[in-house]
């Protein structure tokens, strides 16, 4: 039951971490008029983003093979944990423990246990990272 993931979408609340085609980029520059680009997390290709949307893509090929695609489950399960993070830096009321358990559970309804037990981070891993 793998779900069809989007050509590009965000990685992370604070929208500085992305994939666009399964590959992981970061945030390089916000624009004047809104616009974005995006530089690919090992190599050099740019995307320009508008209104969360590509608009442009240079140099499309990869040139490391570092910058290989991402499973869905894989990039799902990056996301839910700079969820986790992101409430753990915003919410008063944050407990680790409560919010781990909500963003495994939200994975496990989308994706295959065994898929999601290879890819999400390890509670103890989590929680140390969330402690910083
Ligand atoms: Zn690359």
């Amino acid at each position: 039951m793998e779900q069809e993931y989007p050509i590009f979408s965000y990685l992370n609340d604070e929208k500085t971490s992305s994939q666009y085609k399964a590959v992981n980029f970061k945030i390089a520059e916000a624009n004047r008029d809104g616009s974005i680009r995006w530089r690919c997390c090992v190599c050099s290709p740019t995307i320009i983003t508008k209104d969360d949307q590509v608009s442009k893509n240079q140099n499309d090929k990869h040139k490391s093979v570092k910058c290989v695609e991402m499973f869905p489950v894989q990039m799902e399960c990056i996301r839910e944990n700079e969820h986790l993070k992101h409430l753990a830096k915003t919410c008063d009321e944050f407990k680790f423990v409560d919010q781990y358990k909500l963003c495994l559970r939200r994975l496990q309804l989308k994706f295959d246990n065994r898929a999601v037990a290879d890819f999400w981070v390890k509670e103890v891993t989590a929680k140390t990272a969330v402690a910083k």
